[in-house]
């Protein structure tokens, strides 16, 4: 069956896979085991010398998480993946396997909170330089080159205004300049957009978002050459031991198998939710990417400026959806919202927030069926009006 060609079909429900090594389950074992018993001193020996080809131990490589790393190389299209045990833990292990003291670092600006903290924080104690690039053009990144920089980091579009880069030319870029790109994917998941395919050397994913997509799991991943891959495992994969447990690396398989059909719901879903919303005149304005060569189409995430005049009036709004969770992250069955103005003291003038008003409440539509949605936020917003009556 290995001879099949990777469509997206096989990859989700074959690839990896070897059934006939486990009684045919179709389901794969969670093999919950931390080590891995040789049968002789020769196996031994063989497997120690290359943990990253051989089950060793199982901080190096576990069968569980050996199928999906299969699986997430083929649908990013690149060699070879590695599983961590958050996103997080993915842009780090990335970023730092590459970077030594002297170097220098340019990244998209805005970039995920936590990939910001990396890079602005921890980094410069490690005398690596890090400078963030406003636009996403080529020359803003050309203009920014020193003769240090080892590395651009990629967020195409970015988490909360979906700003995009020209990914393909600064890949090319970097390659030329012998540097390395990074590019966060999460956004897009590799149905909507594959960077290696456009140049990326590696692609970096919150696997917790679309391809679990059930929001019972953590886990990130990162996507490449084996070369580098190769590097990163003996590196900040095996030294900081970030790796996913088999029970959780079996979770994202099974939400592996629907990452089609979710997409495909999705999407649509999300592009009727938007467009009722550009039609509501108590929506000041959306940020939402454009279909482009490099995006297929924009995914369930969005933001929008609700046209109220205070905390409260936001308040009202957020406490009065019945069929969007509030709660941080996105990319599950369930449509959420991460309303900004969670970080603003009411005690406080401030209306805005890194240039973001606190009226920005993000989106993150689920399965659910749309209509059921948008009459939701149509309720919300006649509850954001309405002073007198507060929210259910
Ligand atoms: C959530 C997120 C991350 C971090 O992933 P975790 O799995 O939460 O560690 C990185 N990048 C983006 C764009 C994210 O949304």
């Amino acid at each position: 069956m290995s001879t099949s060609p990777q469509d997206l079909s096989w990859i989700l429900n074959h690839l990896g896979e070897d059934r006939a090594g486990y009684y045919d389950a179709v389901s794969p074992p969670i093999l919950q085991t931390s080590t891995f018993a040789a049968p002789d001193l020769a196996t031994m020996r063989t497997r120690v010398a290359d943990e990253y080809a051989h089950h060793f131990y199982t901080r190096g490589n576990n069968p569980t998480v050996a199928i999906l790393r299969r699986k997430l190389a083929a649908l990013e299209g690149t060699e070879d993946a590695l599983v961590l045990a958050s996103g997080a833990a993915a842009m780090a292990a990335a970023v730092l396997s590459f970077v030594r003291a002297g170097d220098h670092v340019l990244c998209a600006a805005r970039p995920y909170s936590w990939t910001r903290v990396l890079l602005r924080d921890w980094l410069p104690r490690f005398g690596i330089a890090v400078d963030f690039i406003e636009g996403g053009e080529v020359a803003a990144f050309a203009a920014a080159w020193r003769p240090a920089t080892r590395m651009v980091v990629l967020e195409s579009p970015n988490s909360m205004t979906f700003e995009t880069q020209d990914v393909p030319a600064i890949a090319a870029l970097a390659r030329a300049r012998g540097a390395l790109s990074v590019h966060d994917n999460s956004y897009a998941s590799p149905l909507l957009q594959q960077p290696a395919r456009m140049g990326v050397d590696l692609v970096v994913h919150s696997a917790t978002k679309y391809l679990n997509g059930h929001s019972d799991g953590v886990a990130g991943v990162i996507c490449g050459s084996e070369a580098h891959l190769r590097n990163i495992f003996k590196g900040p994969y095996m030294t900081f031991g970030a790796i996913p447990a088999p029970f959780e690396a079996w979770l994202l398989l099974r939400g592996l198998r629907t990452l089609e059909v979710r997409m495909e719901r999705i999407v649509r879903s999300t592009a009727t939710v938007v467009q009722a919303l550009r039609e509501d005149p108590r929506i000041e304005r959306l940020w939402q990417p454009e279909p482009s060569a490099m995006l297929q189409a924009p995914s369930g995430m969005f933001s929008v400026a609700l046209r109220a005049p205070d905390l409260a009036a936001v308040e009202r709004f957020c406490n009065a959806l019945q069929r969007f969770l509030m709660a941080v992250s996105w990319g599950g069955h369930e449509s959420l919202i991460f309303p900004l103005a969670c970080l603003f003291d009411p005690a406080s003038a401030a209306r805005e927030l890194g240039g973001l008003p606190f009226t920005l409440v993000r989106f993150s539509i689920g399965l659910e069926a749309p209509d059921v949605l948008i009459a939701d936020i149509r309720q919300a917003l006649d509850c954001m009006q309405r002073a007198d009556r507060v929210g259910a």
